[in-house]
């Protein structure tokens, strides 16, 4: 047998090398395996949420926390400020969401001019970034602003930051990225959908406040509420007076409007935390959470001012006066029953005799229910 031939220091080199790239290429192929997970982890959760309140929080601090990024803001595209008003009647309005920015206007998105809506990377520049990132969130050093597209029509943007150097070079594979964009973007419209035709089956389209389908079910919602915190709850029913004469004198189109102005100045009057519904033709009901009966009637006393004292206008010089009549209940247990339903049946009754009373003794007054 032939001795072997040592092996050339070239080949050995060689050899080395490759060992070397092998290794790198397998650490690379781990950290993609995990980032995919994690990735992956990320939509479940997006696609999970229940609601905007929680998609809100899994887009902000989940993709945070997945990513361990220090800084995550999510612009929305908001210019007939639907998803405002959306916020606000969840409860949640849009400037306790550090993080949300919800815009009039395409402008602070780096995308106005591009066809292609690619995400952008790099570092982060204040005259560029800096109205996507607001004054209380610290500025990172590096940003990835991702387009949130659905049906080729740009809805917002998703974006990173961080403050390592090293993260979102720009040239950098963007497909993790990109594919979190998506679906945030898919989730996103899901979710307004969803919260829009909620909105449609519990709103009155003539007022824009809540129906009576909704007040039947936020009253029970308040009445268990109550009991649980021990504290008292206030239920106001408010009927227009003579509103027949106002249809009778000046039409029904020029009815339509009084009674949105009589809604809008009831709103006026309340905090965001109590319930307006329109209950029937001319009555309005409301809830009054955490209010004793002293407060109520002080606050139907400001809502009939706010009526009585400022009539009408309309076009010319021609002006409507209208007054109001509200009758008041106080929540209170019901002997014999431990049933939400027949606690909820009492209070509306009694608001309701309250309001008849307060028709017999002339109109244009508040009237409480004896406890
Ligand atoms: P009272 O002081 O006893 O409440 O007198 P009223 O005229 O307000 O009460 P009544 O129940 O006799 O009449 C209510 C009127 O409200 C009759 C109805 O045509 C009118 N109405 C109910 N819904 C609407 C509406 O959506 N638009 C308009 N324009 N009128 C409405
Ligand atoms: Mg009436
Ligand atoms: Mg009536």
């Amino acid at each position: 047998m032939l001795p072997r031939d040592p092996i050339p220091v070239d080949l050995f080199k060689d050899n080395q090398e490759l060992r070397r790239r092998l290794d790198e290429l397998v650490a690379h192929a781990r950290h993609n395996e995990r980032v995919l997970a994690r990735v992956q982890e990320m939509e479940l959760r997006l696609i999970g949420a229940a609601g905007l309140p929680e998609l809100l929080d899994v887009v902000l601090a989940g993709t945070r926390d997945a990513f361990s990024l220090e800084t995550v803001t999510l612009a929305l595209l908001d210019p007939e400020y639907e998803v405002r008003r959306m916020l606000e009647s969840l409860g949640y309005p849009s400037h306790e969401r550090p993080g949300l920015i919800l815009l009039d206007a395409c402008a602070p998105l780096p995308w106005q001019d591009e066809v292609a809506l690619a995400p952008v990377l790099g570092a982060f520049d204040a005259a560029r970034h800096g109205g996507l990132y607001p004054s209380g969130v610290e500025p990172p050093v590096m940003v990835a602003l991702l387009p949130l597209v659905r049906g080729g029509r740009l809805i917002g943007s998703l974006n990173l930051g961080s403050r390592s150097a090293e993260r979102f070079q720009p040239g950098l594979a963007a497909d993790f990225l990109a594919r979190i964009a998506a679906v945030t973007a898919i989730c996103v419209e899901n979710v307004i959908n969803n919260e829009r035709l909620k909105h449609l089956g519990l709103t009155d389209p003539l007022t824009g406040v809540h129906n009576r389908r909704y007040f039947d079910q936020r009253v029970r919602e308040e009445l268990d509420r109550s009991r649980r915190l021990g504290a008292p709850l206030n239920c106001l029913l408010l009927d227009v007076d003579h509103f027949k004469a106002v249809n009778d004198a000046h039409g029904h189109q020029v009815g339509d409007w009084v009674l949105r102005e009589v809604a809008s100045r009831i709103k006026a009057q309340l905090r965001l935390s109590d319930a307006l519904a329109r209950y029937g033709g001319e009555e309005f009901a409301v809830l009054l959470s955490q209010t004793d009966t002293g407060s109520a009637v002080a606050i139907a006393e400001r809502i009939r001012q706010s009526i009585v004292q400022r009539p009408f206008q309309l076009r010319g010089w021609q002006s409507i006066s209208v007054a109001l009549s509200i009758g008041i209940a106080a929540m209170r247990e019901v002997p014999g029953t431990d049933r939400v339903e027949a606690l909820a049946d009492d209070l509306v009754a009694r608001a309701d005799a309250a309001l008849y009373k307060a028709k017999r003794a002339g109109r244009n007054r508040v009237v409480a229910a004896g406890p």
